[in-house]
């Protein structure tokens, strides 16, 4: 026997159509690649993204079709979201930071039909176009007045004139909730990037599941700046939940670096932000030494690596900003798990605290996890043994886009898939995730695992380091051993002895490192992360002082 309750497909044009009905008069915010600050109601975004889904027809785009987008966080960007997704075609945000020959190959593979890009992208745009068949018009995200003037780019097209042709009378269009909705590269850190197609139903119920009090804790009091790109796992959901809940949403645009950010923190009374760790030592590194404070900041999302324990001490106790820690991947849409408190927790000494919030998290529901060994057996959850962590739930991936043939799941005992995640974890009784390592970082040290993500975490404690990566070098006897790969602040003065001593007391003796080597700088992804397997290469030959 079925309920027999109403059934709405889980569609993301429903969460625009409740904002523009419940919050129409709520607020986008957005800085401008022009310069200027923008703004706009949750109805016009509405009326905007209706003016795209017409705008999208006349260029011919169908149901299913892939639809790009090259851009910074901005209204447009938005708008893009709503209309392209609502009309039911696949939103696929490409990541700019990528190389254009990684972008021609990513959008060949996607098969984009048009590309929206922002004026900043122009350059990469002259240097793809006419190398992706599939691409049938590029359009500027602009008005007529800036306008570029390029000769390399045949079917250019204006953003803002193709709106003004449309009406913004559309009616979104229902259909099944599985649909494809947007889809979004991995960033290749480990490999070549592979699409992640999501759904609207996962899309939907990954925004539910992502703005619960003990996950991102959204709510309309709030006001939302996601740092973190909407071409990184659609801004981990922010233009979703911010429609869902309404939420005020602030978007930065270009201006990424830490006084563009802490003046339009500021300035729109902004209460939480999410991003990785890179951009907020950018931040922090602006407001300390002016000494500066924020007024109506309230939390910020720090996930995408490990959030450094230095950083999260800085927040909680010299900025009063409560720190919360989230893990996922591009395969979980991405949130997997946030470190949000028990009862118990609060009743810890503060230094007590501030080490719990350096884990990982508990599981938001609607993702499972466990760890297992290299035989796929269950590991006990007693917070000490690590395994392989693997997933499975209603936002994880199930297959790789045009990977139908070959699974990434393993099966249970039940025939249940399970994501592996490839990452390394140990989780406490009480459900308490904390990752050690990716399996592909991890060191091997005569047989046993050495965590690099703790030795990292040490090291950007030292008050000299900005940046430390910690990886594995070759060894004769001990196969591999780990090597300390620093980037000092400006202007300090701190040698290897001084590092390999601060260790001293806060790990076991022979986790320490080999070996420090300063270097100027540490090459990050293009989502802000650092490459380890770079690194790896560089110092392949690497000869250890004991070796
Ligand atoms: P890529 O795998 O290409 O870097 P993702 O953005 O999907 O792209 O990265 C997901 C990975 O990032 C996770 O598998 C994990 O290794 C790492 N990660 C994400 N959040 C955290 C975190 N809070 N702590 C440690 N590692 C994290």
């Amino acid at each position: 026997m079925n309920g027999q309750m109403m059934h709405m497909p889980l569609l993301v044009s429903s969460l625009l159509v409740h904002a523009e009905r419940h919050h129409p008069e709520q607020m986008v915010v957005s800085r401008r690649v022009e310069g200027d600050i923008h703004r706009e109601t949750f109805a016009e975004l509405a009326a905007r993204s209706r003016r795209v889904a017409n705008a999208l027809k006349r260029l011919g785009v169908q149901m299913s079709d892939r639809v790009a987008t090259l851009a910074w966080n901005g209204y447009r960007h938005m708008e893009l979201y709503y209309g392209v997704s609502g009309s039911g075609a696949v939103l696929h945000t490409l990541n700019p930071r990528l190389h254009p020959d990684q972008v021609v190959w990513i959008a060949d593979h996607a098969e984009d039909q048009v590309l929206f890009f922002d004026m900043s992208f122009l350059p990469i745009i002259e240097a793809i176009a006419g190398r992706v068949k599939s691409i049938k018009a590029f359009v500027a995200m602009t008005d007529r007045a800036h306008m570029p003037a390029s000769s390399k780019v045949s079917n250019l097209l204006c953003y803002e004139d193709l709106l003004a042709q449309e009406s913004d009378r559309y009616e979104w269009p229902e259909f099944d909730e599985q649909s494809a909705c947007t889809l979004c590269y991995t960033s290749g850190t480990t490999g070549n990037p592979k699409g992640v197609l999501y759904s609207h139903r996962s899309t939907v119920l990954h925004a539910f599941g992502a703005a619960l009090p003990d996950a991102l804790n959204c709510s309309a009091t709030d006001a939302v700046l996601p740092v973190v790109p909407m071409f990184h796992v659609n801004a981990w959901s922010l233009p979703y939940i911010a429609c869902m809940v309404g939420a005020k949403l602030v978007f930065p645009g270009p201006g990424l670096d830490g006084k563009s950010l802490y003046e339009l923190m500021e300035q729109e009374h902004v209460t939480v932000s999410a991003g990785v760790p890179t951009v907020w030592q950018g931040l922090l590194g602006y407001m300390e030494p002016q000494g500066l404070k924020f007024s109506t900041m309230k939390r910020t999302v720090i996930g995408g690596s490990a959030c450094p324990p230095a950083m999260l001490k800085t927040f909680e106790q010299q900025y009063g900003v409560h720190v919360l820690h989230a893990w996922g991947m591009t395969e979980m849409s991405p949130l997997g798990t946030v470190m949000a408190f028990k009862p118990e927790h609060l009743r810890l000494s503060e230094e007590e605290r501030l080490a719990v919030q350096a884990k990982q998290g508990r599981a938001v529901f609607g993702v499972d996890m466990k760890i297992v060994d290299a035989q796929g057996q269950e590991l006990p959850r007693d917070g000490s043994v690590s395994g392989d962590l693997l997933v499975r739930g209603h936002w994880i991936i199930d297959t790789y886009f045009k990977q139908q043939d070959s699974s990434p799941l393993v099966k249970d005992g039940a025939g249940r898939g399970w994501f592996p995640t490839g990452d390394v974890a140990k989780i406490t009784s009480d459900g308490v995730m904390q990752i050690t390592d990716r399996s592909k970082d991890v060191i091997k040290s005569g047989g046993e695992w050495i965590g690099s993500i703790d030795l990292e975490n040490i090291a950007m404690a030292h008050p000299a380091v900005a940046m430390a990566a910690c990886i594995a070098a070759k060894h004769p006897k001990w196969d591999e051993r780990p090597l300390l790969v620093v980037v000092k602040k400006p202007a300090a003065e701190v040698s290897r002895e001084d590092i390999l001593q601060f260790f001293e007391g806060k790990i076991a003796k022979w986790w320490t490192p080999d070996d420090v080597v300063f270097v100027e700088s540490i090459p990050l992804g293009a989502t802000g992360k650092m490459m380890k397997v770079k690194l790896r290469e560089q110092f392949a030959d690497y000869q250890l002082p004991t070796a």
